[in-house]
C-alpha cells in the first residue's frame, strides 16, 4: 500500500468517528449524508483493493455503523436522562413555589395576627386609661395617639361637646384646620346629630365648606351616650383603608364611650359636692380648702387676707311668715348679689343655713368693709317681692383678719363668729371687725 492510500485508510476508517459525532451533536441530518458520503468512498476504496473489497467494506461500514449508533444511543440516553431532569426540576419548581406560597401565607397571617395584637395592646391601653383616669380630655387624647398610629389614618381630631352645645378641640394631628371643621359642622348640623359611623369620600358623598369643597376621604366618628353627643371624631383616612378600619374605630369609639360618659358623671359628682345647689356658692369643705390655699399665699407673701361670715338678720320669721319657699328665694337672691358684686379674690361658701362665708384677698380691712357696707346697702335696698308684698332683708357681717397676728384657721373662723355674734348682739345689719379678745371693735355703721 502507497503512503497517500495509507492515509486515505486512516482518514476513511479512523476520521469518519469524530466527524460523525460532531454532526450528530450538531445535525443528526448532516451526519446521514456524511455517513454514505464515506460509505460511498469507503466502496470506491476497497474496490481498488487488491487482496479483495469485500473484508475491507465490511470493516469500513461496520466502523461507520458504530460510529453513527454509539452516539445515537447515547444521544437518546442523554435526551431521555435531560427529559427526566427537566421533570424533577418541574416537580421541584412546582414544590418550591407550593412552599414559597405556604409561607408567604404564614407571613400574611403572622402580620395579620400581629397587627391583631397591636391592635389589641392599645385597646388595653385605652381601656387601662379609661380605668385610671376621670378626665375626658385625657381620654382622648390617648384615642387620638393610638388612631393617629393606625395604618391609613393620615390625620385625626377629635371635638369635644361642651355643656353650651359648642365644640372644644381636644386633640388634633394632621393637617386640619379647626376653624373649617367648626364651620362645617355648623353648615351640616346633621353631621354632628348623627349616631353612626359616616364615610365622606369624592366623589359620591363629598364635604363642602360654603363654597369650598374638601377633597377629603373622611371618617365621622361619634361618641354617643343616649342621645347626646359626647365627642365627636375626624378622621382624614387613605381610600384604600376605609372599609376594613371601620369596624376597629367602632369598638373603640363604643369604648371612649363609656369612658366620657363616666367622666361626665365625675365632674357631676364633683360639681356636686364642691357647690350647694341651691345658691351656687362652695360647699363648706370646698371653702375650707381655698381659705387654706389662701393663708399659705398670704403666710409666704405675707399679702392681706381677710374671712367673713353673714348671715341673714331675723331668718327664721322670713320663713315662718312667707314659707320655705320665699327663705330659698332669698339665700339665692343674697348670693347673686354677692356675684354682682364680686372680682377676683373673693371667693364665697354657705356653711349652712342662712350662714354664708367669704374669703377675701384684698389690701384693706377698709376695702372689707366698704365692699360689706355696698353689699348691705345693696341687700336692705333691693327687697323681695312675696305676694305683691316687699320683704326687706338686713345683713350681719363679722369679719377677721390673717395679719399681722397669723393665727390657725380655726382661730380665725372662731374670731369671724366672735365678730358676727357682736353684730347681732348690738342691733344687726352691720358689719364688725374683729380687733381682739374682749373689744367691742363695731366698725360696721348701720
Ligand atoms: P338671727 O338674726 O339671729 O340670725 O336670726 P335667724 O332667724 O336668722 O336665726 P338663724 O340664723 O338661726 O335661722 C336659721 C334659719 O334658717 C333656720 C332654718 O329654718 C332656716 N334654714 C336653714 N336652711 C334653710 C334653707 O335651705 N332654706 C330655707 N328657706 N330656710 C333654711
Ligand atoms: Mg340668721
Amino acid at each position: 500500500m502507497t503512503v497517500e492510500g495509507a492515509l486515505a485508510h486512516a482518514v476513511l476508517t479512523w476520521g469518519v468517528v469524530p466527524v460523525l459525532w460532531g454532526c450528530l451533536y450538531l445535525k443528526p441530518g448532516r451526519c446521514l449524508w456524511l455517513l454514505f458520503v464515506f460509505a460511498g468512498a469507503a466502496s470506491v476504496h476497497s474496490f481498488s483493493y487488491p487482496s479483495g473489497p469485500w473484508l475491507d467494506l465490511l470493516l469500513h461500514w461496520g466502523t461507520y455503523g458504530l460510529a453513527v449508533l454509539v452516539p445515537f444511543f447515547f444521544v437518546r440516553a442523554q435526551k431521555t436522562l435531560a427529559r427526566e431532569f427537566a421533570k424533577k426540576q418541574a416537580a421541584l419548581h412546582d414544590q418550591r413555589t407550593k412552599i414559597q406560597l405556604a409561607h408567604d401565607a404564614v407571613h400574611r397571617e403572622k402580620s395579620d395576627r400581629q397587627e391583631q395584637l397591636e391592635r389589641l395592646q392599645n385597646r388595653f391601653a385605652l381601656v387601662q386609661v379609661m380605668a385610671t383616669k376621670l378626665e375626658a380630655g385625657e381620654i382622648l387624647q390617648t384615642l387620638g395617639h393610638l388612631w393617629r398610629k393606625r395604618p391609613g389614618v393620615k390625620g385625626c381630631l377629635i371635638l369635644r361637646r361642651q355643656l353650651n352645645g359648642s365644640w372644644g378641640t381636644s386633640f388634633t394631628d394632621g393637617h386640619f384646620n379647626v376653624q373649617d371643621w367648626l364651620r362645617v359642622l355648623a353648615s351640616h348640623p346633621s353631621m354632628a346629630r348623627s349616631r353612626n359611623i359616616r364615610r365622606y369620600a369624592t366623589p359620591t358623598k363629598q364635604l363642602t365648606l360654603p363654597g369650598q369643597p374638601f377633597a377629603l376621604t373622611c371618617l365621622l366618628v361619634p361618641f354617643t351616650w343616649d342621645k347626646d353627643i359626647l365627642a365627636l371624631g375626624i378622621l382624614e383616612v387613605d381610600p384604600a383603608h376605609t372599609d376594613e378600619s371601620t369596624d376597629g374605630f367602632n369598638i373603640e369609639r363604643k369604648i371612649v364611650s363609656i369612658g366620657l360618659r363616666r367622666a361626665d358623671l365625675y365632674d357631676l359628682m364633683t360639681e356636686r359636692s364642691r357647690f350647694d345647689a341651691l345658691t351656687g356658692a362652695f360647699l363648706r369643705r370646698s371653702l375650707m380648702e381655698r381659705l387654706e390655699d389662701a393663708l399659705r399665699k398670704s403666710h409666704r407673701y405675707n399679702t392681706p387676707l381677710f374671712f367673713a361670715l353673714f348671715d341673714i338678720d331675723h331668718f327664721k320669721e322670713l320663713n315662718d311668715r312667707w314659707g320655705h319657699l320665699a327663705g330659698d328665694r332669698a339665700l339665692v337672691a343674697l348670693a347673686n348679689a354677692v356675684r354682682t358684686m364680686a372680682h377676683p379674690g373673693i371667693s364665697l361658701g354657705r356653711l349652712g343655713g342662712d350662714e354664708f362665708a367669704l374669703v377675701f384677698e384684698l389690701d384693706s380691712v377698709k376695702e372689707v368693709t366698704t365692699w360689706f357696707d355696698k353689699l348691705r346697702i345693696y341687700v336692705a335696698d333691693n327687697p323681695l317681692r312675696e305676694r305683691e308684698t316687699l320683704v326687706r332683708m338686713t345683713l350681719s357681717v363679722g369679719i377677721s383678719s390673717y395679719l399681722p397676728s397669723r393665727p390657725p384657721v380655726s382661730e380665725l373662723m372662731a374670731q369671724a363668729d366672735h365678730a358676727l355674734y357682736q353684730a347681732k348682739r348690738a342691733g344687726r345689719d352691720r358689719v364688725v371687725v374683729w380687733q381682739g379678745p374682749g373689744t367691742a371693735a363695731v366698725t360696721g355703721k348701720k
